[in-house]
């Protein structure tokens, strides 16, 4: 009986496996919509350098970190090469008004946000059935350096990492639990609890800390940080390849299950830190008590209910928009999705339960 529980449980995971490479194929964008959104930002870059020549306009987030979904917003970045630029958002205020001039798009300027940014949108139109949705920041050198650790982070081992973030990514929208403005959890928080897992959670691990591994020659200060932030990574995956594989032999389905068991069971909410460079850390070890910051800011906000390391921005928690009840939920779903795959229904009734919406 034993032998056949494991074999019945090798089918499940095989078979799951399989369903959910299917699943998030479906979900990737078609080779039509990249075209597109390179020509959007294309045309964005010319219209900006009427405002400042030497500026350049590039893409992060998910549309440049492989980790992007069918109809996922374009997340655009300016950088201005010249020693003399406007500040960020007398930017926001020009371009707005440019866009507004020149293009169809609404246009909506946020020149006094914490990050001052100028939101776009395209309604949907026959070519186009979905629209387009983007954001134009300014100077945001840390967020084109995190995405392109991600980006590294997805070409280790392509199959099993994008196909687990691409289905959390799913699974979270679906269930609502990825809106940081209402109290859970961004994507970019979830890809980094999906890294986190894979290389200090995992053992063997299936993939190596990037940020910890030897440099191949002396670097100077000034070539690694970024507003005194050390954004060092090893970034020659050809040769890490060459030098470094995984002994890790998980399918996807294996690893996935324990994601969820482990976010449902093992990680320590209440006093541990996610950091993919360093580990588990301790909320005391890096000040982020829970009863701190609510005595400090004196309401409901608290801001390390939830805490995720961000790589380089290490005083950044990037889960401080997670609330008590958005905690309460993401947890829930955590269980749930335990729950489901601890039944092991026929894998496609597993996917489809899962991303119920
Ligand atoms: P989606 O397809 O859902 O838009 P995404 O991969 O683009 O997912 P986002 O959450 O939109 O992920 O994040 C895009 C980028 O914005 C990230 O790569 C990161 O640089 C930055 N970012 C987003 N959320 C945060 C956050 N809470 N803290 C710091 N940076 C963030
Ligand atoms: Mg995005």
């Amino acid at each position: 009986s034993q032998r056949r529980h494991a074999s019945k449980h090798r089918f499940f995971v095989v078979e799951l496996s399989q369903a959910l490479f299917d699943f998030v194929i479906r979900l990737l964008p078609s080779q039509e919509e990249m075209a597109v959104k390179e020509d959007v930002r294309k045309l964005l870059e010319r219209l900006i350098r009427t405002i400042e020549p030497d500026s350049r306009l590039l893409s992060f987030g998910s549309t440049a970190n492989g980790f992007s979904l069918r109809n996922s917003d374009m997340d655009l970045c300016c950088l201005i090469d010249s020693a003399e630029r406007l500040s960020a958002s007398d930017m926001v205020t020009m371009l707005g008004d440019l866009l507004e001039r020149e293009t169809k798009f609404h246009v909506k300027p946020l020149p006094h946000a914490r990050i001052p940014i100028v939101k776009l949108s395209l309604d949907p139109s026959p070519g186009l059935p979905h629209g387009i949705a983007c954001d134009i920041g300014f100077e945001n050198r840390l967020a084109l350096e995190n995405t392109r650790l991600l980006m590294c982070y997805a070409m280790i081992d392509p199959t099993r990492v994008r196909t687990l973030v691409l289905f959390l990514k799913v699974w979270s929208k679906r269930r609502n639990i990825n809106s940081p403005y209402q109290g859970t959890l961004s994507s970019y928080g979830y890809v980094l609890l999906v890294i986190y897992f894979l290389i200090h959670v995992k053992n063997p691990p299936v993939l190596p800390n990037l940020q910890q591994m030897p440099p191949l020659r002396p670097i100077s200060q000034e070539d690694t940080h970024i507003g005194g932030h050390n954004t060092w990574f090893f970034d020659d995956i050809e040769l890490l390849r060459q030098r470094w594989q995984s002994s890790n032999t998980d399918s996807v389905a294996d690893l996935l299950i324990d994601f969820f068991r482990y976010y449902s069971r093992d990680f320590t909410y209440n006093t541990g830190v996610a950091s993919i460079r360093g580990g588990l850390l301790k909320k005391d070890s890096k000040g982020w008590q829970n009863e701190l910051a609510a005595g400090r800011y004196n309401d409901s906000r608290e801001r390390n209910r939830f805490c995720i390391e961000d790589p380089f921005e290490i005083d950044f928690n990037v889960a401080r928009c997670v609330t008590k009840e958005g905690l309460y939920q993401i947890r829930g779903e955590f269980m749930r999705a335990s729950r489901i795959l601890a039944m092991r229904p026929r894998a496609s009734v597993a996917l489809a339960q899962l991303c119920e919406e």
